[in-house]
């Protein structure tokens, strides 16, 4: 038995043996531990019938609340306009830029070719 075994046990929380508990009183360091131990426990002991009747239950029902109401939100979002969703968005942005495209190559035909075929700076 060691300093160490004793003061791992204290921590688990296990009983200890009949030397151990001899050592934990001879000992400053494992004595230190006991007594934070017990003085934590004495606290947590404390601390439990401190939490509200039906607190867990209520946090629960309000998480459940919020995700109800979370989904609600999502599913209005999935029920927008036509132009809101993205495969509108995807498919504007794209005639828009076969427009600017074809707009290009008609300048190029109506104007650059027939002013450079004639000899004369477009
Ligand atoms: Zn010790």
């Amino acid at each position: 038995m060691t300093c160490t075994e004793t003061q791992e046990k204290l921590t688990r929380g296990e009983a200890l043996s009949e030397t151990e508990r001899d050592h934990a009183l001879s000992c400053a360091e494992c004595g230190a531990l006991a007594a934070t131990c017990a003085t934590l426990d004495a606290a947590l002991a404390e601390l439990v019938p401190n939490v509200p009747e039906g607190f867990a239950d209520r946090v629960m029902a309000s998480i459940a609340r919020e995700v109800v109401a979370r989904g609600a939100v999502h599913e209005r979002a999935t029920h927008t306009r036509w132009y809101e969703r993205r495969w509108a968005g995807m498919l504007l942005s794209s005639a828009a830029a076969l427009v600017a495209i074809l707009n290009v190559a008609r300048f190029v035909a109506c104007v650059l070719i027939p002013a450079g075929s004639f000899g004369g700076a477009p």
